[in-house]
Order: C-alpha cells, then sequence, then structure tokens
C-alpha cells in the first residue's frame, strides 16, 4: 500500500481537523481559533489517535507568521513604525524586566540554574505574532493607533528575540561553566554584528527595496496575468524573508514585515494583500494546529503549581506592566487594556527560544513543557479575555452614557464603533470594485444617494475623500450592515464576486427589511439559485449581461440607421426611479 508523504498527511489531517472543530466552536459561539488548537492536541503525539509531523507542522506554520506578518507590512509605512517607536520599545522591556524576574523565582523554587530561570522569564515576555494579529484584524483595530502601538511593540519583541537568540549559547557556555565561554567582549562583538546586519539590512530595503519591489509588483500587474501577479506576491513575501534570515541574520517574520512595508505606498498594495489572502488563513490555521500539536495534557497533573504560576506571570505579571506603560503615556484605559490583553499570551517566540535552550542544556525539559503549556492555555484563554473585556467596556460604555459623557463613549468600546448612516431613501452598495466602482459612477453623476460598504479600507477613504457616505468592513458582519441604515433605504445592490458571502449579506439584509427590493451578482446558474434562495429578488450573471450585450451590438451593427447603444442603456433605469417591491 503506498504511504501517504508526512507533508501531505499534515496538511491534510491539520485542515481537515481544524475544519471540522472550528465550524464545532463557531456552532457553540466559542471562537474557532479553539477548535484549532483542539484539532493540534488531538493529532498531537500525546493523543490516542493518528499523529501528524511535528516538524513539518511547525515549518507550516512559520509560513503562516511569514504571510501574516508580510500583510501587517502591507498596511503599514516608514513612519507609522518611527511614530510609534517610544512607547513600544519602552513597552517591550518593561514587559521583560517584570516577567524574567518572576520567571527566575519560578526557576530557583523548581530548583534550576540560574540561566534556565532568566531564559524561562524572556519566553513568558515575549507575545505571539499569530494570536495578536488576528485579534486586531477581526477587531477591525489594525490601523487604529492602538493597533500601530501593538504591532510595534511586536516589532520591537522580534528584534529582541533575534538578539536573544544569538546570545542563547553564550549564556548556555557561561552559566554551564564551560571553558568555551565567552568573554565580555566576544559577547559584544556578535551583539554588534547582528546589529549591524541588521541595519544593513534596513539600508537595502529602504534604498533598494523600497524602489525595486513596487516595480516588480507594477511590471507584473501590467501583464495583466492574475497568476504571476499571486505568484509575484508570493515570491516577495517568501523570498525576502528567506534572504532576510540567510544573508542577515534577521528573522523571517521580520523580513517578510519589511517586503509587505516597502509596498504599503504602492497603489497595488491592497490587491497583493488581497492575493495572498486565502494562503495566508490556511496557514495561520495551521499554526495554532502546530501549538496545539506540542502540548502534553501530563504537564497540568505533574506540575500544577507551576503550571499555575507561569500562565499568571503571563496573564498578570507581563500585563500590569504593558497597562502602566501605555497608561503612563497618557493613553486611555480602554486602550491600555485593549493593548495589554492582546500581548496577554505567549507562542511561537517562546517556542523557538524553549528549544534552542534546551539543545544547549540551558533549559531544563520542564520549563520547556511549562511553556508549551503556558502557551496553549493563555492562547486558549484569549478570546475569553476579550469577551470579559467586551463585557467591561460595555457597562462602562452604559455609565458613560449616562453621564452623558459623548465625547469619551468611542474610546470604550474594544471594537471600534460603526453608527448607523441618517441616509435614508438611498441605494446601499456592497463591494466597490470593478463592478462597485461602475454603478458608485453613475449614481454620483445622477445625484441618488447612496451608502457603500466595502472591505477595503483603501477604497472606502478614496470614496470618503469624494464625498461619498461608506464604511469599511464585511458586509456579511451584522454590526457592519446595520450601518446602512436598511429599514429606510431604496435599494441594495451586492456588487461583490463571492456568492457565498454575498448570499449571507442578503439573508441578513432580507431579515432586517423584509421589502426592500436586493439586486446581488453572481457568475453561474448555481449562484443565482442561492442568491434567490437566501432572499434576492433580482440576481445579474456578468456572462448573460455580456451575451445580451454582445447580442445588442451586433444588432446595431446589423442596423446602423438604429440609436447606438449608449452608457445610459446599460444601467438599468431602476437605479433611478424606485419600483413597487417584489418580494
Ligand atoms: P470586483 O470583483 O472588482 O467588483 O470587486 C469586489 C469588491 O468587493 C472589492 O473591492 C472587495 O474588497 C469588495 N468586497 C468583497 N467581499 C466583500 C464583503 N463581504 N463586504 C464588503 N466588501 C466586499
Amino acid at each position: 500500500m503506498p504511504n501517504v508523504p508526512p507533508l501531505v498527511a499534515t496538511v491534510a489531517l491539520g485542515l481537515v481537523l481544524a475544519f471540522s472543530l472550528g465550524v464545532l466552536a463557531h456552532r457553540f459561539k466559542l471562537p474557532p481559533l479553539i477548535g484549532y488548537l483542539v484539532a493540534g492536541i488531538l493529532i498531537g503525539p500525546f493523543t490516542p489517535g493518528p499523529v501528524a509531523d511535528q516538524d513539518i507542522a511547525n515549518q507550516l506554520a512559520e509560513i503562516g507568521v511569514i504571510l501574516l506578518m508580510f500583510g501587517v507590512g502591507l498596511h503599514f509605512s516608514p513612519q507609522d513604525l518611527l511614530s510609534v517607536r517610544g512607547i513600544a520599545v519602552t513597552g517591550a522591556l518593561a514587559q521583560a524586566l517584570i516577567a524574567t524576574p518572576l520567571g527566575m523565582a519560578v526557576g530557583w523554587w523548581l530548583g534550576w540554574s540560574l540561566g534556565a530561570g532568566i531564559i524561562f522569564g524572556i519566553a513568558l515576555s515575549v507575545a505571539s505574532t499569530v494570536v495578536l494579529l488576528r485579534v486586531l484584524q477581526e477587531r477591525r483595530l489594525l490601523e487604529t493607533e492602538r493597533g500601530r502601538i501593538t504591532v510595534g511593540w511586536l516589532i520591537v519583541q522580534d528584534i529582541a528575540m533575534v538578539l536573544v537568540l544569538v546570545l542563547v549559547p553564550a549564556l548556555a557556555a557561561l552559566f554551564n561553566e564551560m571553558e568555551t565561554a565567552p568573554g565580555f567582549t566576544e559577547i559584544m562583538l556578535s551583539v554588534t554584528l547582528l546589529l549591524a546586519k541588521l541595519g544593513i539590512f534596513l539600508a537595502v530595503m529602504l534604498v533598494v527595496g523600497k524602489k525595486l519591489i513596487p516595480a516588480i509588483l507594477h511590471y507584473v500587474a501590467h501583464t495583466g496575468s492574475r497568476e504571476l501577479f499571486r505568484l509575484a506576491v508570493l515570491a516577495i513575501a517568501l523570498g525576502i524573508a528567506y534572504a532576510a534570515t540567510e544573508l542577515f541574520g534577521v528573522s523571517l517574520a521580520l523580513g517578510a514585515f519589511f517586503a509587505g512595508m516597502m509596498l504599503s505606498e504602492s497603489r497595488l498594495s491592497q490587491q497583493a494583500a488581497t492575493e495572498s489572502l486565502p494562503l495566508r488563513d490556511a496557514f495561520a490555521v495551521l499554526f495554532f494546529v502546530s501549538v496545539g500539536m506540542l502540548f502534553d495534557p501530563a504537564i497540568i497533573a505533574s506540575a500544577p503549581v507551576a503550571l499555575l504560576a507561569t500562565v499568571l506571570i503571563i496573564l498578570v505579571g507581563k500585563s500590569a506592566a504593558a497597562f502602566l506603560v501605555v497608561r503612563l503615556f497618557g493613553h486611555s484605559r480602554s486602550a491600555a487594556l485593549m493593548i495589554t490583553a492582546s500581548l496577554a499570551q505567549i507562542g511561537e517566540f517562546s517556542f523557538i527560544l524553549a528549544n534552542r535552550s534546551l539543545e544547549l542544556e540551558l533549559l531544563p525539559a520542564e520549563g520547556r513543557d511549562l511553556i508549551l503549556a503556558g502557551a496553549i492555555i493563555t492562547i486558549l484563554l484569549n478570546p475569553l479575555l476579550f469577551a470579559v473585556l467586551d463585557v467591561y467596556a460595555a457597562r462602562r460604555e452604559r455609565r458613560l452614557a449616562e453621564a452623558a459623557a459623548d465625547q469619551r463613549e468611542e474610546e470604550t468600546k474594544m471594537r471600534e464603533p460603526i453608527s448607523p448612516t441618517s441616509l435614508a431613501d438611498h441605494v446601499v452598495l456592497v463591494g466597490h470594485g470593478r463592478v462597485g466602482g461602475f454603478i458608485s459612477e453613475a449614481l454620483r453623476e445622477r445625484k441618488v444617494p447612496f451608502f457603500v460598504i466595502e472591505d477595503d479600507e483603501d477604497r472606502v477613504a478614496a470614496l470618503r475623500e469624494l464625498g461619498v457616505e461608506a464604511v469599511a468592513g464585511n458586509a456579511a458582519d451584522p454590526e457592519v450592515i446595520q450601518a446602512a441604515n436598511l429599514p429606510r433605504a431604496r435599494f441594495l445592490l451586492v456588487a461583490i464576486p463571492d456568492a457565498f458571502e454575498g448570499g449571507q449579506v442578503v439573508q441578513q439584509a432580507r431579515a432586517i427589511n423584509p421589502s426592500l427590493p436586493i439586486i446581488a451578482r453572481a457568475h453561474s446558474e448555481e449562484e443565482i439559485g442561492h442568491l434567490k434562495r437566501h432572499g434576492a429578488n433580482i440576481v445579474v450573471m456578468g456572462e448573460h449581461e455580456i451575451a445580451k450585450s454582445m447580442l445588442d451590438k451586433t444588432a446595431a451593427t446589423a442596423a446602423p440607421a438604429e440609436q447606438p447603444a449608449s452608457a445610459a442603456e446599460l444601467s438599468p433605469p431602476i437605479l433611478v426611479e424606485k419600483p413597487a417591491a417584489t418580494h
């Protein structure tokens, strides 16, 4: 019988189980992330049943981190990064200064060496990129000031971690009192060398990369091949991450972040983000599976007190430091809580440090097990932490509202609030790409009031500049769609290419306004049926319309005396007059 190659088995098992348990978690109103972690535990070596390859899972997770950081870089300009450097450096440093002595105390209590305690503490002081970025993305916080601070903090931690990893062999030799123990000058030399390499990497990126990378992408965009464009995006993200690590000793994540940042000012950045999205999501899921696989439930029974202490250091110790620093920099309590909560976990950086230190006999196996268990527990608790904060924020908001402190209300929500538009008798347009853009131009010309829901923040910003009311977000999100004031709308036009999401949008809109005329976009007969079943009155399929238009044009060419087709003929008169509702 042929064997399934381990890579294929790991991807297949990981994705199938993560998908099944993710859906199950969603069904019970839990974050899907919990399903992914449990999937990992199930295919991990410590539970019965099939076992996936841990090493391969880790490597796949690494690709997830690269693509995530690349995506974040795409929304981040060098100025954004510089603007948060003060708080990010202070915060990351404060967290390390609090977590390290606490970790050392646990190590001392467990009878470890001083070096082991230090490494343990440092490992607890850094947060996981993947967990943090997902939180920021889900809550639309990435492009807010709090989001920028948190990402800046992450970048500082990443750079610090690279430094620590370089120093681990020296520390191991020092603490294990080996003859190879380097002197102070040697240590300083290797740190200086690393910083110099980082400097050269940054300089190369800013001088050459900033021009070359967008130029490559623009060139490929002009070839008109979507496949080549996608390939270019992946080649840039992974290629630069690889080169950064191989040539400059920078981490893969940091390399990818800078690759993305070089594109942030290009008008193609959004398209680059869209093209890398599906792969990024799939690999981020594999990241959680790989973390789950590391978890050995036996540690709960063998060292419960030490585990509790580990979790408390992560949740309380380093959070207190983060909270204080953010408050000291003059930010609101809710901003401080949000930043603190997103950093109250540990992940991939801690694993790398733990494994490296274990190899060098600097950290005992128990230390690594505590770090792994601490990671999975705090990652599991992270969504719950945010749920608690949401409740807290809602309460606080109510109190503030009672006190009529309107101005401060906005700050209190952990999720940026969206207030419904005051437009009435308006058209609601979902999606502002090739199709929606065409529609909105016609609507503006005809002075028909309209409101746009569009996923892409840059497109929304451009619309707002033109004076068009628009909200950034996924129209399938109930909170986003309520911004459109559907009860008073004249029409809903769902101009997004994905009929599955379109169906969700239509269904929600129909529930809000049963008599609203809804027109949706489809690409196949099945999609037409799907959208109609969800409540669309009219579904337009691109291919049908092209065929009709071609026929019309043929007829017009055959009988030149007749009027040629004008742009007005192409746009339905329905947008100008309000028809009787058909539903
Ligand atoms: P196109 O296919 O060129 O007409 O572009 C579709 C547009 O719809 C893009 O600008 C997407 O960002 C946007 N879009 C896709 N899905 C959604 C969604 N669920 N909610 C809001 N906008 C979306």
